[in-house]
């Protein structure tokens, strides 16, 4: 005979979101079954932060909000449950140090994702949560206004509870396919329209490949268009094989991508030299240029940029490296110092939800409690993490929301 199987709470999907959900009602005395459709749990918690996993930041609960933009107070009750203090504290509870070496964004101490997820893994052990790896959930069950459980691909569970936690369309690989987004709208909850946020943009320039290794610091961005010029940011910034990357381009490829789909290619102007404008480089090649060992342009350029990145303005200003700069004929030399102050990079295009950190769009909130992140549809039925309407910028932001919003979900409050 088949046995049905009864829990207090099934959490979908084991990413921050799921799993801190899981751990908070556990202790609860809850029954909770986690259910992972991937072989292993927090495939995307790993990779954070390049595997060192940038958890949080210091900022307060306001500040944090307003980096939100319109939607930011959805998070109010979720912070004051649990903010970047209180995850701070949970995370040494259970054995995880962590430290802001910057002063803003706070890392585990290890500087490793495995730490995180083996803490969080073994307080799910002591708690006795369920875990079940290789479980796609196909289908929520309900009668009437209440949640009844989930429908596995070859198994159903039964719960009076359950926490939709199934993260968002970014990196598909690691489990984002926008399945909670489905799931959700078959019960009723309106989906907000998707797009792939905070990724690599790619540039018409292919001189760029030939910088790749480069990172360069405190670069000033802006959109090269008369009705945009207000859109600007300044961060760091790698070159890539196809274009840019870095955390300033994550952060500004929210800006760029509506311009994308509107105008079929952005131009921007990025400046390489620490906000120094004409006059200024001017004045410190001035400076330089009176030691001995300061002759060629190359040089110079070194003085400012990185090798691959000075020969590439050379060979954009027409300017053999080696040359003596005082030999330069003066068009050159203004051609060369105006590159310096705006380097000119036209962005064609991304590689959409496949490289996206985050996705813009998710469930509705309109529909759901923000002092419970229960649905206002359905009876039982909760959501956590990216699977809302809800994105914030690089530095932690993130994987704080998705861990305050499992938190309160966790609480299971009606
Ligand atoms: C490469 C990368 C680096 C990042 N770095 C940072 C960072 O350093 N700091 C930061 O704040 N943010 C970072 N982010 C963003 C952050 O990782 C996410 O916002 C956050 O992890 C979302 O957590 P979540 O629990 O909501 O979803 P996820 O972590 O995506 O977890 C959802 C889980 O649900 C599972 N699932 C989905 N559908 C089903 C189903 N039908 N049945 C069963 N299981 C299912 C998935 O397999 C997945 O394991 C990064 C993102 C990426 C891609």
């Amino acid at each position: 005979m088949l046995t049905q199987k009864q829990y207090g709470l099934i959490v979908i999907g084991s990413g921050a979101a799921g799993i801190i959900a899981a751990i908070v009602a556990a202790r609860d005395g809850s029954k909770v079954l986690l259910l992972e459709k991937l072989s292993q749990i927090a495939a995307k918690l790993k990779a954070t932060g390049g595997g060192r996993c940038n958890l949080t930041n210091t900022l307060s609960n306001e500040e944090f909000m307003a980096r939100f933009g319109r939607d930011g107070r959805f998070m109010q009750d979720a912070l004051q449950a649990f903010d970047h203090k209180k995850l701070i504290a949970f995370l040494e509870e259970i054995g995880i140090e962590t430290h802001a070496p910057d002063g803003f964004r706070i890392f585990p101490t290890s500087h490793s994702s495995l730490t995180i997820i083996e803490g969080l893994k073994k307080e799910m052990e002591r708690l006795g949560v369920e875990v079940r790896c290789n479980q796609k959930v196909t289908r929520l069950l309900s009668t009437g206004k209440h949640i009844d459980g989930v429908r596995t691909e070859n198994e159903t569970f039964f719960a009076p509870n359950v926490i939709v936690a199934t993260g968002g369309l970014g990196y598909p690989l690691l489990g984002a396919e926008g399945n909670g987004y489905n799931l959700a709208s078959e019960l009723g909850h309106k989906v907000t329209d998707l797009s792939p946020a905070m990724m690599p943009l790619k540039t018409k320039e292919d001189w760029v490949q030939n910088c790749r290794a480069d990172t360069i610091a405190k670069v000033e961005l802006r959109v090269d268009i008369k009705k945009h010029k207000k859109l600007r940011a300044k961060g760091d910034l790698i070159f890539t094989k196809s274009g840019i990357r870095g955390p300033v381009v994550l952060d500004f490829a929210r800006e760029v991508t509506p311009l994308l789909k509107k105008y079929g290619e952005v131009p921007l102007l990025l400046n390489l030299t620490k906000g120094k404008n004409e006059e200024q480089i001017r004045e410190h090649f001035k400076q330089e240029l009176v030691h001995e060992n300061i002759k060629t342009v190359l040089d110079l350029l070194k003085t400012l940029l990185p090798e691959a990145l000075s020969r590439e303005l050379c060979r954009l200003a027409k300017i053999n490296p080696d040359d003596k700069y005082k030999k330069i004929e003066g068009k050159k030399r203004d051609k060369l110092i105006s590159l310096l102050a705006w380097t000119p990079l036209t962005v064609t295009g991304h590689d959409g939800f496949k490289m996206a950190m985050i996705t813009r769009g998710g469930i509705s909130l309109k529909e759901i409690n923000p002092k419970t992140m229960q649905s206002k549809l359905i009876d039982g039925l909760y959501f956590c993490g990216e699977v809302m309407n809800l994105d914030g910028p690089c530095g932690g932001y993130n994987l704080q929301w998705s861990f305050a919003s499992g938190y309160l979900a966790g609480k299971l409050l009606r």
